[in-house]
C-alpha cells in the first residue's frame, strides 16, 4: 500500500509508540489514585500536558485533555453557549469540519446560527465575517487548515474581530498543529493525537485563562472538573511525545512536505486542477479534480494507494464533499475529485510512482 491519507490519520511515530509502551503494560494504575504508582502515571500525563501546551504555543491557557477533537470542538461550542447565555449567536464558516457544522447545526434550535460562505479558494470573506459579528455573539468558530483542501483561514485576523464584539474564537487547529505555526488570537484551540502521528481517540482543548466552557462532561471530576473520566497515560504519553517531536521536527517536516509538493505537482499533468487556494496553503494536501473522471470508480481501480475523495467521514456517505461544493463546485465536479495527503514518512518515488498509476487508471476512463 502507499499511504496517502494524512488528513485522515497519521502513522504513528516510532518515538511516540515507545512512549507509551510501559504505561500498555506493568505501569497501570490509575492515574487519579493517590498511592506511588498512580501519581506516577499522572506526573507522566503532567509532562505529557506541557509537551502539548509548548506545541500549542499559545500563552496564557491550559490544555484539557478529551477522548478526540470531536469532542473537545463539541465541548467548545455547547459549553460556551451554556456559559455566555447572555449572548445566542454563533458564526462560523462553510468549510469547516462536520464537529462544528453538526453542533451548531444542533444548537440551531435554541440559538442564531450564521455560516458564512467562502470564496472560490475557500478562504473566508473579512468584511463579511465584521458584518456577521455582534455583541450577540457569543463564539466565532473557524479552522486553522482545512482537512479537505489544504487551505489556511486567517485565523489570526478572525479572532480580532471577534474580539473587537466580545465573543470568543474557536480554532480548530487539527491539521495545523505541528505543521504551521497556531496565531495568537484564539481562545480555544481544538487539536487531535492521531493527526500529529499520535494515538488515537485522544484529543485536548486548549482554553484561554476565563475563557473556559462549562464541563460537557460530568463525573468524578478530574481535569480540574473542567472534565470527567478517567484519563489513558498511554494516549495521553503518546500525544505528549508526538507533539514534542512535531516541535522539534517542525521545519525538516515542512522542508519535506514543500518536496514532495513540488514532485507530485511536477508529474501530475495539465489534465489536473488543484482545489483551494495555492498560496495560502498546507502543501501536504493535494486536492485536484480531472473533468469527466469518475473519482469513486479510481479509488475502486487504485485499492492499494490509501487517497480519499474528500473528508473521511464524507467518503463512505456518497455526498458530494460540501467544503467542495462552498468554493463553488458542481455536483460533477466535486465527484471528480481526489484528495493526495502526505507527510513526515512519505517517500518521494511512492508519491510520484502513486500519481503515474492514478493517472494510467484516469486515461482508462477515457478523461
Ligand atoms: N477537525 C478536523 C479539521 C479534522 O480533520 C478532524 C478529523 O478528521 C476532526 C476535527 C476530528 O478529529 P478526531 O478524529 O480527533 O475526532
Amino acid at each position: 500500500m502507499i499511504y496517502l491519507d494524512y488528513q485522515a490519520t497519521t502513522p504513528l511515530a516510532p518515538e511516540a509508540r515507545e512512549a507509551m509502551e510501559p504505561w500498555l503494560g506493568e505501569q497501570f494504575a490509575n492515574p487519579h489514585s493517590p498511592y506511588t504508582a498512580g501519581r506516577m502515571a499522572a506526573a507522566a500525563i503532567s509532562v505529557a500536558r506541557d509537551q502539548l501546551s509548548d506545541a500549542i504555543g499559545l500563552p496564557g491557557g491550559q490544555a484539557v485533555f478529551t477522548g478526540s477533537a470531536t469532542e473537545a470542538i463539541n465541548w467548545a461550542i455547547r459549553g460556551t453557549m451554556e456559559k455566555r447565555p447572555e449572548r445566542s449567536h454563533i458564526v462560523t464558516i462553510a468549510t469547516e469540519h462536520a464537529a462544528v457544522l453538526d453542533t451548531v447545526e444542533w444548537l440551531g434550535r435554541r440559538h442564531d446560527v450564521t455560516i458564512l460562505p467562502v470564496d472560490s479558494n475557500g478562504l473566508v470573506d473579512l468584511d463579511q465575517l465584521r458584518e456577521a459579528v455582534s455583541e450577540r455573539t457569543a463564539l466565532v468558530a473557524a479552522m486553522l487548515v482545512n482537512n479537505e483542501i489544504g487551505v489556511i483561514q486567517p485565523v489570526d485576523r478572525i479572532a480580532e474581530i471577534a474580539h473587537s464584539k466580545g465573543a470568543w474564537m474557536l480554532c480548530d487547529a487539527v491539521q495545523g498543529l505541528g505543521r504551521i505555526p497556531i496565531p495568537e488570537g484564539p481562545d480555544l484551540v481544538a487539536v487531535s493525537g492521531h493527526k500529529i502521528h499520535g494515538p488515537k481517540a485522544i484529543g485536548a482543548l486548549w482554553m484561554r485563562e476565563g475563557c473556559e466552557p462549562a464541563p460537557l462532561i460530568h463525573g468524578g471530576g478530574q481535569e480540574a472538573g473542567l472534565r470527567s473520566g478517567t484519563l489513558s497515560p498511554a494516549l495521553c504519553v503518546g500525544f505528549g511525545a508526538a507533539a514534542k517531536l512535531a516541535g522539534s521536527k517542525q521545519s525538516e517536516d515542512r522542508a519535506h512536505v514543500a518536496q514532495l509538493w513540488e514532485a507530485a505537482t511536477a508529474v501530475l499533468g495539465p489534465e489536473w486542477t488543484i482545489n483551494g487556494d495555492i498560496q495560502n496553503r498546507y502543501r501536504g494536501n493535494l486536492n485536484i479534480r480531472r473533468e469527466g473522471l469518475d473519482a469513486a470508480r479510481l479509488l475502486e481501480e487504485c485499492r492499494d494507494i490509501a487517497m480519499s475523495l474528500g473528508s473521511a467521514c464524507a467518503s463512505g456517505s456518497g455526498r458530494p464533499s460540501h467544503v467542495l461544493r462552498a468554493l463553488g463546485l458542481s455536483d460533477r465536479e466535486a465527484r471528480s475529485s481526489i484528495r493526495l495527503g502526505f507527510g513526515r514518512y512519505t517517500d518521494k518515488g511512492d508519491l510520484t510512482e502513486a500519481i503515474g498509476r492514478i493517472n494510467e487508471a484516469a486515461r482508462k476512463q477515457g478523461v
